[in-house]
């Protein structure tokens, strides 16, 4: 292997939030002191694969399908003279040390400060424990994507959605431009996870049904082939015919990395934990995107790129170091961020918390003890609820617990 290459800052990924990262850090006069690496052969892989709308608005000022999205990425990179190296996937985390796997073999790099930004990845139907038959054409929407831009291949006619957060509603698009007629969207829960307005609008202008609150869900399978999915919904019990299922969603972070190589991965959250500016427990490490969390839409994963550049361009030669305490909770949740509050700017922070099930009760905090804090919450499944802190005064040793009461 070669020897160990220093640099100062080392980003991880070049999606949306890595490369936004990199943009920033460009503007902010830091370009020679950064690489950015990508395990694929292009940039923005993930928006590379969406061609449909909903992309670009807030960040670039015009509506994008994702293919021109991460087209636009990739020319404002070539145009600042980013030094990306793609066909470098991270494989190993040993201190500062990362190490690359490349087509020419294991390459070492030494950086100071390292950005992880390796976004999420879609459920598998093991993840989401649905019953009933295999067959090839039960996919994801990462493979539906692939199935018709990339092999321009229609892997089957008529199928059913499982899943009803942003992507699910993407593999609608992507369905319709491969002439895959969908009958039906089905959700677990009795909301569906994305904006509540699309139900009525996909209702009404789709003509597709969403079955919420459905339940028992089962794959039934002739030999290789899809027959129907069946499911309870309400007191009836529905069997849709369809030769497909796209399953779609349930992200979890890109992080099994993070999980080998830190021990204080948070299993809860699957990710590390962070600070209010992005920062994890060890102070040279950032992360930015759906590694925080799993998928959120892109201009959210954009502009965290963006904030994050800003804070590891002020402390890449600052010696300072700050403490932080870490948010305990009396309850489950999908993902909670930032999960450590940093002392030095405790005063005007936010906490995120998602829940997986529709959540009512009294949200307390207490910081050692004293209640300090307490808010109603009255949430759907799979929205986020948020925590001000205000003017909360913390110091090392402090106990911040949340409790749902
Ligand atoms: C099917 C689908 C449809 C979507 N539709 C929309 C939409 O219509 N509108 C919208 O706003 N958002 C949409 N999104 C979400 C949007 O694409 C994501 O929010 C955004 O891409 C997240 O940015 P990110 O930087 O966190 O992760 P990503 O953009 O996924 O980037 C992560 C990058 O890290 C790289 N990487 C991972 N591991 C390693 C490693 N070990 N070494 C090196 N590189 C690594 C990956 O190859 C990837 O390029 C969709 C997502 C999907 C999957």
């Amino acid at each position: 292997m070669e020897e160990i290459k220093s640099i100062d800052i080392a980003i991880i990924g070049a999606g949306v939030a890595g490369s936004s990262a990199a943009l920033e850090l460009c503007k902010l006069g830091f370009r020679d002191r950064f690489i950015l690496f990508e395990r694929e052969a292009r940039v923005a892989s993930t928006s590379r694969h969406c061609n449909h709308h909903g992309f670009g608005i807030l960040e670039f000022k015009k509506p994008l399908k994702g293919l021109e999205y991460a087209t636009e990425l990739e020319i404002r990179l070539q145009k600042k003279g980013v030094n990306f190296k793609l066909k470098h996937s991270l494989t190993k985390i040993d201190g500062d040390i990362l190490t690359f796997s490349t087509p020419n073999g294991e390459v070492q790099y030494r950086a100071k400060k390292i950005l992880f930004a390796m976004g999420a990845r879609e459920g598998t139907r093991a993840s989401l424990e649905l019953g009933g038959g295999r067959s090839p054409n039960i996919i994801n929407t990462g493979a539906l994507q692939r199935f018709t831009y990339i092999q321009k291949r229609r892997p089957f006619k008529k199928a059913i959605v499982i899943g009803s957060d942003i992507v699910a509603f993407s593999a609608l698009m992507t369905a319709k431009k491969a002439g895959i007629e969908i009958v039906g969207m089905v959700e677990e829960q009795s909301e569906i996870k994305s904006f509540s307005l699309l139900k009525p609008a996909v209702e009404l202008f789709k003509q597709i049904p969403i079955f919420t609150s459905a339940k028992d869900l089962i794959i039934h399978t002739e030999g290789k082939e899809v027959k129907s999915v069946e499911f309870k919904f309400g007191n009836e019990n529905k069997n849709i015919e369809c030769d497909g299922v796209i399953i779609s969603g349930n992200f979890t972070p890109e992080s099994s990395l993070l999980q080998q190589y830190f021990k204080e991965f948070n299993t809860q959250n699957r990710s590390l934990d962070i600070r209010q500016n992005f920062q994890a427990q060890n102070e040279n490490i950032f992360l930015a995107g759906n590694v925080i969390r799993g998928a959120l839409s892109a201009y959210k994963c954009y502009f965290e790129g963006q904030k994050v550049a800003r804070e590891i361009a002020k402390l890449l030669d600052s010696k300072q170091s700050s403490k932080f305490i870490k948010i305990e909770t009396n309850f489950k949740f999908d993902w909670l961020y930032p999960s450590l509050v940093d002392i030095s700017a405790a005063k005007k922070s936010l906490c995120n918390i998602r829940f997986k099930e529709p959540t009512k009760g009294v949200l307390k905090a207490y910081l050692n003890g004293r209640m300090m804090l307490q808010k109603e919450i009255d949430a759907k499944a799979y929205s986020t609820v948020e925590v001000a802190w205000i003017n909360i005064d913390v110091k090392e040793d402090d106990s911040l617990v949340l409790k749902l009461e």
